[in-house]
């Protein structure tokens, strides 16, 4: 089975470390345990255009391609990547490419095939057509692995498995509705469970 596995806070801490560069920059203390939904300006106040400005600086510094991988997170892509083919899937803006690719490079060569990038603002609506979902089945990817419940909710309406993964602010609230994994142990056992 083809498994997309989301980048950010799935396989390296986006949110934590994104803040705490945002926070020093800023001078503010915006902190990641408030993060309740992924629209940074509903959690924090200010545009959704400041924070995605801010975003696209921490990025463009290629600040996210020096972030460590999350624990466990290279040792469970080797080991899924024996019996599936596993892919990286992110909505992260594809000019940032070159940054990414190092990061493969350097923690997942050869473990993971592909690397798939979309600009797709609308990419939690599964109504759209351009999500998560459509992406995965685009790409012949029967499983999701993300921690954002719209991803998961588009790929699970299109007929994609699901898993929910981390023990973030921001999947505690639907952690009910998905198979969900606080961790890589976890999201190990369920693939091995039910996508096997
Ligand atoms: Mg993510």
């Amino acid at each position: 089975m083809k498994i997309a596995v989301d980048y950010d806070d799935v396989l390296v801490p986006f949110v934590n470390k994104f803040l705490a560069w945002h926070n020093e920059r800023n001078n503010t203390g915006y902190d990641v345990q408030a993060m309740e939904h992924f629209h940074f300006g509903r959690n924090f106040g200010g545009s959704e255009q400041m924070w995605t400005d801010s975003i696209n600086v921490f990025h463009g510094l290629g600040l996210s391609a020096q972030l460590d991988p999350n624990e466990g997170a290279v040792e469970a892509l080797r080991y899924l990547a024996k019996d599936h083919d596993v892919v990286i899937l992110t909505s992260r803006p594809s000019m940032h490419r070159e940054h990414l690719e190092k990061w493969v490079d350097k923690h997942v060569s050869g473990i993971v095939g592909e690397l798939h990038m979309f600009d797709g603002k609308d990419q939690t609506k599964p109504t759209t057509g351009h999500n998560k979902g459509a992406v995965c089945r685009e790409i012949g990817a029967g499983l999701l692995i993300d921690d954002n419940n719209g991803h998961i909710e588009s790929a699970v309406s299109q007929g994609v498995g699901g898993i929910l993964f981390g023990d973030h602010r921001w999947t505690q609230d639907h952690r009910h509705k998905y198979e969900g994994a606080s961790n890589w142990g976890e999201a190990i056992k369920i693939v091995d469970s039910n996508y096997s």
